[in-house]
């Protein structure tokens, strides 16, 4: 198959002359019969990555999507582009199903759409092998992983496709999976050296700021006023706060409602409709609010409380500004915030999901408390590095003290690299101060070169100066690996390319994190709350 077909397909199906970025190479591993992981931002374009193969290739391309209520639009809207899709899901009758299998075995589909739910159901899979399949594409494969963003317990069987058909490509795609979550989406689904695709996540026109989280209300209800009428949406971690929040600003006659998983399903897509027909501009809502929903002209997205990961923050405020027109983020961070979270986390059944969910929020305070450009932080997060700051972040515009820490910056990333990428932060701080540590002794790291050659730098400074090395993308925690720091490209750039390196004197981050913690004043005790909480937290939304 060649990627002519492939370019034919896109004009004749959907009138597209052009491939965008990444998509060619991933329909061109496809044809190959390769594995692909797919990480593109939303709107990206990644639907086109298996629905050309998908009407190029003999045989049946099958989807699986979370996304219920969104799979009758879409095979609609293939259908009248001339595509032959259909869907099975729980809201099919047998007769219909019926009717989408028997079109399934005669080879008369493009497409088969199916929930996670049915295609783990019963004899589904003798279903599937009475057809021809030529590929499998798991969208929002990033549920597939318990410590990711929307966790989807139907994802974690679907090892079982490269059992029953491994002769059949298998194509994952989401626009949220950091390092982890994508190593898990492997694993589980047992992809053989799959191609993987990273398109860019920057999103200039999104501007980033974080406040600290004393008068919230106050400070809402003055930011609302400088976007008037806009839509916007405030991320709020419960339901009651986010009804709270609502009935403040329905107060001041703004056009405001919440939205979360408690109310009726009727409600929920009453509220959805209105607010992509702009009848209401503000939705003060909880996590459930946002996927899959398609609103280009979303103008600012506020987040009352702090998310629980990087992952879900980036992917709330990206449903802003679509249209590629300027729009604004702001993030309140308290420490209350952050100890409620950990308690929720640490009340977590499975312990070493706990751990991992607990450094993801971290994460988040780190960035939340840092003092450097925010955008580079979020895509070094995300493995991509922008080589000078954003300039329309809160950093970039009210910037910082720095000082030229190029020097210490070498200092760092030659012990990284003369321990071999080996230890984690705390034992790099004790080789670069020479502690003398007896385990450093016995690994023999006294003898580097390095060692003791940050002897003039406190504890706590290093492990801000690493931390913001870590944020800037020069340095990288493998959380996969007991945490040990690796090297990355752009260190290499600093070792041998004399790039050199802005960093923030500690004492600023000191002085921040002690007015934090003592802005933190409120903090639910009781554990039935605690629980209300985590049950919000992970609340998903479920049609
Ligand atoms: P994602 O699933 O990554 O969020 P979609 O697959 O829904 O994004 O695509 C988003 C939009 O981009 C759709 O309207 C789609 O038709 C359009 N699109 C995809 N590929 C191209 C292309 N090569 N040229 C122009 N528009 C495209
Ligand atoms: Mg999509």
């Amino acid at each position: 198959m060649n990627l002519d077909k492939a370019k034919q397909a896109l004009k004749r199906y959907f009138g597209y002359d052009q491939f965008r970025p990444l998509q060619a190479e991933i329909i061109r591993a496809i044809f190959a019969g390769k594995d692909a992981l797919v990480l593109m931002p939303t709107g990206g374009g990644k639907s086109v990555c298996f629905q050309i193969p998908a009407v190029t290739m003999p045989g049946t391309c099958v989807v699986v999507s979370p996304l219920i209520s969104l799979m009758k639009d879409q095979v609609e809207g293939l259908r009248a582009n001339g595509i032959q899709a259909a869907f099975l899901n729980s809201a099919i009758d047998s007769r219909e199903q019926l009717k989408v299998e028997e079109s399934f075995y005669a080879g008369a589909l493009n497409l088969l759409y199916v929930s996670p739910e049915k295609l783990v159901s019963g004899n589904f899979v003798s279903i599937l092998k009475r057809g021809k399949i030529n590929l499998f594409a798991i969208d929002e494969a990033h549920c597939i992983s318990a410590w990711g963003h929307d966790f989807r317990p139907e994802y974690t069987q679907m090892g079982m496709l490269k059992q029953h058909f491994p002769q059949v490509p298998v194509i994952a795609l989401t626009a949220t999976a950091d390092k982890l979550t994508r190593k898990d989406i492997v694993d589980q689904l047992k992809l053989e050296e799959p191609g993987i695709f990273i398109a860019s996540f920057d999103r200039p026109n999104l501007s980033l700021e974080v406040r600290p989280g004393q008068q919230r209300l106050g400070q809402i209800q003055e930011f609302v006023q400088k976007h008037p009428k806009q839509a916007g949406i405030i991320y709020c971690l419960s339901r009651k706060t986010a009804e709270d929040v609502a009935a403040k600003l329905a107060q001041q006659g703004l056009k405001a409602e919440a939205y979360h998983a408690g109310l009726s399903p009727d409600r929920r897509s009453k509220i959805q409709d209105n607010f992509i027909n702009d009848n209401i501009h503000i939705i003060c809502a909880t996590v459930a609010f946002g996927m899959g929903i398609d609103k280009s002209n979303v103008r600012w997205v506020i987040h009352y409380n702090l998310p629980k990961n990087l992952e879900g923050y980036y992917q709330e405020i990206g449903r802003a500004g679509r249209d590629g027109a300027k729009a604004d983020t702001l993030l309140f961070y308290s420490f209350a915030d952050v100890s409620m979270l950990r308690d929720i986390i640490q009340n977590g059944e499975n312990a070493a999901q706990n751990e991992i969910q607990l450094v993801k929020l971290e994460r988040m305070q780190q960035y939340a408390e840092s003092l450097a450009c925010r955008r580079r932080i979020l895509l070094a997060y995300f493995s991509e590095n922008l080589s000078k700051n954003c300039g329309n972040c809160d950093i970039c515009r009210n910037p910082p003290q720095y000082i030229d820490g190029t020097q210490i910056a070498q200092k760092a990333l030659s012990a990284v690299y003369r321990v071999n990428e080996q230890v984690p932060m705390g034992m790099l701080i004790d080789v670069l101060r020479g502690s003398g540590r007896k385990e450093i002794r016995q690994l023999g790291y006294d003898t580097i070169k390095t060692y003791g050659a940050g002897r003039d730098l406190s504890q706590w400074d290093w492990q801000q100066y690493l931390m913001q090395l870590v944020n800037l993308g020069y340095l990288e925690i493998a959380y996969d690996a007991n945490s040990v720091l690796r090297l990355t490209a752009a260190s290499h750039e600093v070792l041998f390319k004399s790039r050199t390196v802005q960093l923030v004197k500690p004492s600023s981050y000191k002085e921040r994190q002690e007015e934090e913690k003592a802005a933190a004043k409120t903090k639910p005790k009781t554990l039935a709350k605690q629980e209300r909480l985590r049950d919000e937290l992970f609340e998903q939304l479920r049609q």
